[in-house]
C-alpha cells in the first residue's frame, strides 16, 4: 500500500511538473494537409499550447484510442464524415463538451446534440457528367441516377464507402426505407461497371469513356482542377458539376469534424483547440486544407470552390447519417450494391 502511495505521488509529481513545463494538446487526426500544420503552429503561437499530432486513418485512430483506454494520451480526434464520427461516438470515444462559442458558431445540424463532436468544414456529394455527352440540366438530382435513361452510364464507388452510406442514410431519413431501397436498386441497375474504390476513380471513368455520369465529393474535383497528377491533366475540363436537388431538399453535404476524447488528459486545452478551429481566422484555412466549405457563416471558401457558385444545401441533421447507417447497409446488401 505504501509503495503504491509513493508511486502515485511520484506520478502526480511528475505530471504536475510536466504541466508546468509545457502546455500541450494531443491531437489524433485523419487529416494530413500542410495547411493543417500551419494552423496548429498558429494555435501554439496564440495560446502557448503545443500541438502533438498523431496521424492515421480514421477507423485505425478510433481503434487505437479504444485500446489505449483510460490511459489514452489523445485529447482530440479529428476525422471525416458524420457517419464515422457517429460510429466513434457509439464506441465511447468522445465526451460531452458544452461551449457557448462552438454552439453559437457551428450550425446545430452539423454537430452532436450533446457536444460530443463538432463539424468544422463541409463537403458536397456532387454529380459529375461528361460535357461532351450530356447537356447542362439533363441530370439534376440523386433520384435521376436511378432513372433508366442512364442505364449503363453511372459510376459510383462501393457500398462499403462511408460517403455512400451517409448519402443513402440521408435518403432513408427524407423518404423512408422503401423509397431508399427503390432508389438504390435503380442506381445499381444503371451501373456502368462494378464499383471501384475512390471518388477520383469515378471521375477518371468519365475521362476514359467508361462512365457518363459519376458521383464524387466536391474536393476531389477541386484537386483535379488545382493540382492534377500528370496522368489526369485535362480531365477536369471534360467534367460538368451538378449540385443535386436544387428544386427540393438540396445537395447532400457531409463534414470534417472533431471531438474531445473520453479520457482526455488535457480537456481544457482540447476545448480551446476546437474553439480555435471554429474561429474566423482558422475556419478558412481548415476548410482550405481539403478544399472544403467553412461551417461558420460569413467565412468564404477558396476561389476554385467559389467559382462553382452557391447552392442549396440539404440542412438535415447529419446525426441521421449515423442513425440510419445500419439500415443503409442492409439496403445496399439487399440490392446487390457491391
Ligand atoms: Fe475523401
Amino acid at each position: 500500500m505504501k509503495a503504491l502511495l509513493m508511486a502515485t505521488a511520484a506520478v502526480m509529481g511528475f505530471s504536475a511538473f510536466a504541466a508546468q513545463a509545457e502546455e500541450v494538446v494531443n491531437v489524433y487526426s485523419s487529416r494530413h494537409y500542410q495547411t493543417d500544420q500551419a494552423l496548429y503552429d498558429d494555435f501554439t503561437k496564440a495560446t502557448g499550447i503545443k500541438v502533438n499530432l498523431i496521424e492515421g486513418k480514421g477507423p485505425a485512430l478510433v481503434e487505437r484510442i479504444k485500446s489505449e483506454g483510460e490511459n489514452s494520451p489523445a485529447d482530440v480526434l479529428i476525422t471525416v464524415d458524420a457517419g464515422n464520427l457517429w460510429r466513434a461516438e457509439q464506441q465511447g470515444v468522445f465526451q460531452a463538451v458544452s461551449s457557448d462559442e462552438l454552439e453559437s458558431r457551428i450550425p446545430a445540424n452539423l454537430r452532436h446534440e450533446d457536444g460530443k463532436w463538432f463539424g468544422l468544414s463541409t463537403r458536397a456529394r456532387a454529380i459529375f457528367y461528361d460535357k461532351a455527352k450530356v447537356k447542362e440540366g439533363e441530370i439534376t438530382s440523386y433520384e435521376d441516377l436511378a432513372d433508366p435513361k442512364w442505364a449503363g452510364k453511372v459510376c459510383i464507388r462501393k457500398s462499403s464507402n462511408i460517403y455512400n452510406q451517409s448519402l443513402l442514410a440521408s435518403i432513408v431519413e427524407h423518404k423512408g426505407e422503401a423509397a431508399a431501397e427503390e432508389w438504390a436498386k435503380g442506381v445499381v441497375a444503371n451501373f456502368a461497371r462494378q464499383p471501384v474504390s475512390g471518388d477520383t476513380n469515378q471521375l477518371r471513368g468519365i475521362g476514359s469513356g467508361e462512365c457518363v455520369v459519376a458521383v464524387s465529393n466536391s474536393y476531389y474535383f477541386a484537386r483535379l482542377i488545382k493540382k492534377p497528377k500528370d496522368s489526369d491533366k485535362g480531365l477536369a475540363e471534360k467534367l460538368g458539376i451538378v449540385f443535386p436537388n436544387q428544386n427540393d431538399r438540396g445537395t447532400h453535404v457531409n463534414i470534417s469534424g472533431a471531438g474531445v476524447t473520453a479520457h482526455a488528459p488535457h480537456r481544457e486545452n482540447a476545448v480551446k483547440f476546437i474553439e480555435y478551429l471554429a474561429s474566423d481566422s482558422a475556419q478558412r484555412y481548415f476548410a482550405d486544407g481539403n478544399n472544403e466549405y467553412p461551417v461558420v457563416e460569413g467565412v468564404a471558401p477558396n476561389s476554385t470552390i467559389k467559382s462553382w457558385g452557391d447552392f442549396k444545401v440539404d440542412t438535415i441533421n447529419v446525426n441521421a447519417y449515423g442513425e440510419n447507417q445500419p439500415t443503409a447497409q442492409k439496403i445496399f446488401d439487399r440490392v446487390g450494391w457491391k
